[in-house]
């Protein structure tokens, strides 16, 4: 059994065969799926699935990207929506200087505002950082005591270790699969096995071999293989653990 904690399936890349390819997932053992909200209409979607299907949760928040046009009314919506049993964490939330789509100081606002709602409804964050960690890494700081998984894990060893430190989760996609990934696997070897999640980010990401293509929550699989490979351990108890650790981080049923 598998949990990919991290996919966005209300995306209109599966606006086609939806339904399919949560069967086949669940099929090739994908037993729980997190599906992630990136703004308000994507986090409403994301609670539609989780209402529909029995074994899908939702995460509702803002994507950096998208805080520019975040007001309080927002805040308010993705505030209900939260309320709800099968929304299992706030994410995805935190800093993209990367492409810088917002407004740096909208993006650090929108993140601290979305951690102090997750902390008063005592939910875990699903957190993403690209060409910030040390930002985002001082936000989070300052807001400790936190439960957060940092997805599509892309620092280096330093950021790593910081994380570590606060007791934070950490999640790999298809890329540390990448030809040009090789620092990236020597990372996700250091993580200790009681803190490491499996997400696929679907349909980013696909797995070398398939890049260019569209990515479905069914290659979580090929993530797990991977670091079972790295972790120099069976398949099998790398899927126990990192199943375990999905279903006490997140509350899972
Ligand atoms: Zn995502």
């Amino acid at each position: 059994m598998l949990v990919d904690t991290h996919c966005h399936l209300d995306f209109p890349q599966f606006d086609a065969d939806r339904d399919e390819i949560i069967k086949e997932a669940h099929s090739r053992g994908v037993n729980r799926l997190i599906n992630v909200g990136a703004d308000l209409k994507s986090s409403i979607a994301s609670c539609a699935l989780a209402a529909k299907y029995e074994h899908i949760y939702a995460a509702v928040g803002v994507h950096p990207h998208d805080a520019d046009s975040f007001t309080n009314e927002t805040f308010e919506e993705i505030a209900r929506l939260a309320k709800n049993a099968k929304v299992a964490a706030i994410g995805e939330i935190g800093l993209d200087y990367f492409r810088n789509l917002s407004a740096q100081e909208n993006q650090e606002r929108v993140f601290k505002q979305l951690i102090g709602l997750a902390k008063s409804l005592n939910k875990p964050i699903i957190v993403h950082s690209r060409n910030a960690d040390n930002f985002t890494l001082e936000i989070l700081k300052s807001l400790m005591p936190l439960k957060a998984v940092i997805h599509c894990f892309s620092g280096d060893d330093i950021f790593l270790q910081q994380c570590l430190d606060l007791g934070f989760y950490i999640s790999f996609t298809c890329n540390i699969t990448y030809l040009k990934a090789e620092s990236l696997r020597l990372t996700a070897k250091a993580v200790p096995l009681d803190r490491l999640m499996l997400e696929t980010d679907s349909p980013y990401l696909p797995p070398e071999g398939k890049r260019g293509r569209r990515n479905d929550p069914a290659n979580v699989k090929t993530v797990a293989l991977k670091l079972a490979e790295l972790k120099d351990i069976e398949l099998s108890e790398l899927e126990k653990i990192t199943t375990e650790n999905a279903f006490n981080f997140f509350k899972l049923k």
